[in-house]
């Protein structure tokens, strides 16, 4: 019988190596620079090497201007690399690529915009047809909490619930990664942990129609709980310099509150 794995096929003892099939993101040697004003430029990524595989839930810590979000832009399509290569299943990154949402730190709403426009928004461009763009927005504004609110004006809303539109409005393309630039760190302490909590309770759930994440966050707890793997960038300029795999049961299982007690105690 032959077995199929990744990415062979071995049949009576003979293997056959087919391609590796490519990765949902892979980035190869990307450097980026911003001019300083000065006329010098700043060298903000040097080298960065990453690959993010369809499924894989990947944490990235690092030091604030080590060049976090810079890299979370170029994935999503809004930076370009000044050189390297930056792909999404095998093809360069031009523009937002299909199936590739983020959820921004600053919320980056569209504030003449209601709840319901700023979430259909993001269906605008996959040519799904109007009705079909609403029903799946109000499923997606009410899955994250904010049913009743969708005539309202982003100014309306507090910071907890303007960052649940950026959820609704990145979970409403179900996406194959979720790009999350520190997502919290606006938000008081108190709203942050419902918002975080919410958003596990339903990932738990399997309620959350994503396939991978991307993250970037400072809570070293948060990360062992919810990745496979840690990025860990060095600043000045920015790389990845380590890189952590978590070898714990799958994430999901993590979060199971005895689970919990467990990694508290170590
Ligand atoms: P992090 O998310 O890790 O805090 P950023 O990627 O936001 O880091 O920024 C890294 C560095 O790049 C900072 O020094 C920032 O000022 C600079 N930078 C980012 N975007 C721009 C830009 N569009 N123009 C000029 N400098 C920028
Ligand atoms: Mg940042």
């Amino acid at each position: 019988m032959p077995s199929v794995n990744a990415a062979c096929v071995s049949v009576d003892e003979e293997t056959i190596v087919l391609d590796q099939p490519s990765a949902l993101i892979d980035i190869r040697g990307v450097c980026r620079s911003f001019p300083k004003g000065s006329g010098e430029q700043l060298l903000v990524l040097d080298k960065v090497d990453l690959s993010i595989r369809s499924g894989e839930i990947v944490g990235l810590l690092g030091r604030s201007g080590s060049g976090k979000s810079t890299l979370l832009r170029i994935i999503a399509g809004l930076v370009t690399p000044s050189s390297g290569s930056a792909t999404c299943r095998g093809e360069t990154i031009i523009g937002p690529p299909n199936g590739v949402a983020m959820v921004f730190q600053s919320f980056a709403l569209f504030p003449w915009l209601t709840v319901l426009q700023n979430v259909e928004l993001g269906l605008e461009a996959l040519g799904i047809d109007a009705t079909e763009r609403r029903k799946r927005a109000l499923a997606a504004i009410d899955l994250i909490g904010l049913d009743g609110f969708e005539s309202a004006f982003p100014k309306e809303l507090s910071g907890g619930m303007r960052q649940r539109v950026g959820f609704a409005r990145a979970l409403v393309v179900h996406p194959d990664l979720l790009l999350m630039d520190e997502p919290f760190s606006a938000l008081d302490v108190l709203t942050a942990e419902t918002l975080r909590t919410d958003l596990i309770d339903l990932w738990i759930e399997g309620r959350l129609p994503i396939k991978s994440v991307l993250m970037v966050t400072h809570n070293i707890e948060e990360a062992v709980l919810m990745c496979d793997r840690i990025l860990v960038f060095s600043s000045n300029p920015g790389r990845v310099a380590a890189e952590i795999k978590v070898e714990l049961p799958h994430p999901r299982n993590r979060l199971d509150p005895y689970f919990r007690q467990f990694v508290d105690n170590i």
